[in-house]
């Protein structure tokens, strides 16, 4: 018999041409193996094979015998991302340029830091729905949502070329995109990297970024992905937000905002982040320092200062370092933890804001 379709839950899957197996979740994976005539129990060993061995194909997984190593590769494949460019910083960062099927392009940040952390900024999109101007991916426009695999295979392709002794040990969806403008493929994606037969990463190392889209805030929270959210604030008036980040803001204002982040129930000892891109005479006054304190009291939070990173073109400035460390010194004076991130990769514009494949050409 031929097997043309499976059914896993309430969805039919076709398998003509071949399934990306890269595209299914685990239980579908199982139905598809046991459409197959193999064993319930066999799903753990291809899983195994995928997402924690990083076996780029078929013919690797040695424990299969050579007979069905044949038939997976007949009935499906594990899509990959073609490497166009693979930069490496002075400090250590690496940036990736992915080509995906269709020929259009994303970017991927692996980021070194002491204490042998080593995170993967992951992209969403390809481009971004959103206009925040100070950030080069703005520029793109939206090119299209990233499927799940296309999400997974950026950490699959980067774990495949590091060595055995330096894991990923944390993920940032901060790459190019608005993550919850792709919510279903990002909840997948997130699923997949806390699974304990997935990537099985604490859950508390996985961190989605959004500019602000409340109704998926609040979804994503509800939900069973108990991953980290970090919101990109940058502003404390509606004025100058939406003169920054335009789109979301008119749309989410900052106090619907902020009265979303007050309402959701964070797990135990779980913060929020607060991300503020510092931009010269922009939002850097300690009137605004003044009153970021004020708008987030009672959110358990933290806030981390971006100084912004430029590039060729780019319409503001970074504010000067003093008057970060002042703006720090008085949300520190009211409590409020906060760091300041060390910007890496600037050298090769891989750090935060400067993403744009277009530029690479
Ligand atoms: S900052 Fe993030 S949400 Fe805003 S345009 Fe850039 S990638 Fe999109």
């Amino acid at each position: 018999m031929t097997l043309t379709r499976i059914t896993a839950g309430k969805n039919e899957i076709s398998l003509s041409p071949k399934l990306n197996l890269l595209t299914l979740s685990f239980e579908e994976t199982a139905v598809f193996l046991e459409g197959l005539g193999w064993k319930k129990y066999r799903a753990g060993q291809v899983l195994s094979w995928i997402y924690k061995q990083f076996a780029a194909d078929f013919d690797a997984m040695t424990d299969l015998s050579k007979a069905d190593r044949h038939l997976l590769s007949e009935k499906a494949v594990l899509s990959h991302l073609k490497v166009v460019t693979h930069q490496k910083s002075s400090d250590g960062t690496e940036k990736f340029l992915f080509e995906l099927d269709d020929g259009k392009q994303i970017e991927t940040v692996l980021i070194r830091s002491e204490k042998k952390r080593r995170t993967l900024c992951i992209s969403s999109q390809a481009g971004c729905t959103l206009d925040c101007n100070f950030c080069l991916t703005a520029q793109e426009g939206l090119k299209r949502n990233l499927r799940v695999d296309e999400i997974i295979n950026q950490f699959l392709s980067v774990q495949a070329v590091l060595p055995e002794e330096e894991p990923i040990t944390n993920v940032v969806l901060m790459g190019m995109g608005e993550p919850l403008a792709n919510l279903k493929a990002v909840t997948a994606a997130c699923e997949r990297m806390i699974s304990p037969v997935g990537l099985n990463l604490a859950s508390r190392r996985v961190t989605v970024s959004t500019a602000g889209l409340v109704p998926q805030i609040k979804t994503l929270l509800s939900g069973p992905v108990a991953v980290n959210l970090s919101i990109s604030l940058n502003a404390t008036t509606d004025e100058v937000r939406n003169r920054i980040m335009p789109k979301v803001n008119r749309l989410y204002p900052i106090k619907t905002l902020l009265a979303a982040c007050r309402e959701i129930p964070l797990p135990p000892r779980r913060t929020m982040t607060f991300e503020y891109v510092m931009l010269g005479g922009i939002n850097d006054t300690l009137e605004d320092a003044a009153r970021l304190v004020r708008l987030v009291k009672g959110i358990p939070c933290k806030i981390n200062l971006i100084p912004f990173n430029a590039y060729p073109g780019a319409l503001y400035e970074a504010s000067p370092a003093p008057q970060i460390l002042k703006f720090q010194d008085l949300l520190h004076r009211h409590h409020l933890r906060t760091t300041i991130r060390k910007s890496k990769g600037r050298d090769i514009l891989a750090a935060c804001g400067q993403l744009n494949s277009a530029f690479e050409k």
